[in-house]
């Protein structure tokens, strides 16, 4: 795929905005909804009581107040190539920092290359190379469905990724790219396959605010703010736009199956330091170990950022999302084929995997105080 060709038609998108102007017009039939004469569709409301919990799992996500790493390194007689730090939206950016890492390490003129991790960041890292014709080893400690990239909501959105005020002029042109790259790979695998789909997103606002679209705003399709505390979810504000929505067990998984299928070798270990790396017989390394990078590669400023999300039994007939994005008072939901997605917390600095209780409590108290706005 030829990256300047693919991006200029990712930028004509009056066409798809029409298109998916319409999917949502076609979304407004819903059975036992509230109507909401404004928008013309109706909301089923999330059934968000104890009894109807399946599970609760929690995961560290890898932050640095500076921004995800994307740049090469020589160490010894190899070149390691760093793509690690996505925070809040390492689904969302994996396969844009992966474009940008596969240009460095195919810019070494290497054919036969390690990657190291096996969550999403790892695994578009590797099947860009692959796709480029290369030959790729795979190592890594957990393999999906146990990797942090699994425990993602994931919402196509990148939030929560760095610092404002703490990141440079280089990196927020990084980071651009990375948004439309990966915005547009992710197009093209929209289907059951993948576990991929286009939703109406709608974030929660309790002031106005100046609204943002992180990447450019060509990302968000179908975008609006409405002032009108009447409709949507009585929120004030709403800023509302179509996003993807990845299912991070059916995604992860069928991109494991890609790698082998197109002659990838997987080595299940530990790296316990640099010296083990280096032992590697690839002369390029891509390192994708995400929080991993902290001891591996001696980076203090990555630090763990705890997030634990609830699952409820299915309710197919949910078909939007929802953000409410209150620093004290995290709150988004996420409909999958096979369950209800509730988050969230954002904790710095916590390492611990401990599921908390009074976390679970508060989300299913937060989320059915919305849904009771919806009746
Ligand atoms: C609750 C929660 C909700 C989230 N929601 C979203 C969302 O909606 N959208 C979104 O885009 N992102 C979301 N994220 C963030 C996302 O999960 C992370 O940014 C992403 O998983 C990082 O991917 P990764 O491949 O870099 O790391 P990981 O998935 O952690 O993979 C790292 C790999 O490196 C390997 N590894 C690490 N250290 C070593 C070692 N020493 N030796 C060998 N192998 C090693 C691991 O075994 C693993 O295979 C969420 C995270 C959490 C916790």
């Amino acid at each position: 795929m030829k990256k300047d060709n693919d991006l200029l038609k990712l930028h004509s998108g009056r066409r798809r905005f029409l298109t998916l102007a319409s999917l949502g017009a076609a979304l407004g039939v819903s059975g036992a909804c509230t109507r909401v004469p404004e928008t013309g569709r109706g909301y089923a409301p999330v059934r968000a009581s104890a009894d109807r919990v399946i599970r609760t799992v929690s995961g560290l996500r890898p932050y640095r107040p500076s921004g995800f790493v994307v740049r090469s390194e020589r160490i010894g007689n190899k070149t390691v190539v760093h793509n690690y730090g996505h925070g809040g939206a390492g689904v969302t950016l994996s396969w844009g920092t992966a474009w940008l890492a596969a240009d460095e390490a195919v810019a070494t003129g290497a054919s036969s290359f390690a990657v190291l991790g096996a969550g999403a960041v790892g695994l578009a890292t590797a099947r860009l190379l692959q796709r480029r014709g290369l030959e790729v080893v795979i190592y890594a400690r957990e393999l999906p469905p146990d990797t942090t990239s699994n425990v993602a909501g994931a919402l196509w959105f990148p939030t929560s990724v760095y610092e404002p005020g703490r990141v440079s002029p280089e990196f927020m042109g990084q980071f651009t790219e990375a948004c439309q790259i990966s915005h547009r790979m992710f197009q093209s695998l929209v289907g059951e396959r993948y576990g991929i789909r286009w939703i109406e997103n709608h974030y929660l606002y309790k002031t106005l605010r100046e609204t943002e679209y992180p990447g450019g705003p060509n990302l968000y399709p179908g975008k609006r703010l409405t002032q009108n505390p009447n409709i949507f979810f009585g929120s004030p504000y709403t800023q509302q736009f179509f996003t993807m929505m990845i299912d991070p067990t059916i995604y992860l998984d069928a991109m494991l199956g890609d790698f082998f299928r197109a002659g990838g070798e997987v080595k299940v270990t530990e790296f316990s330091d640099l010296e083990a790396v280096m032992a590697l017989s690839e002369t390029v390394i891509v390192n994708c170990t995400g929080l991993g990078a902290r001891d591996l590669f001696n980076d203090g400023e990555l630090i763990p950022v705890k997030g634990q999300l609830t699952m409820l039994l299915p309710q197919p007939e949910v078909d939007y999302t929802y953000v409410v994005p209150e620093p004290n008072n995290l709150l988004y939901m996420f409909p999958r084929a096979n369950e209800i997605v509730l988050g969230g917390t954002s904790e710095p600095n916590n390492w611990s995997l401990d599921v908390d209780p009074e976390q679970v409590g508060r989300m299913l108290e937060g989320h059915s105080s919305i849904a009771t706005t919806l009746r």
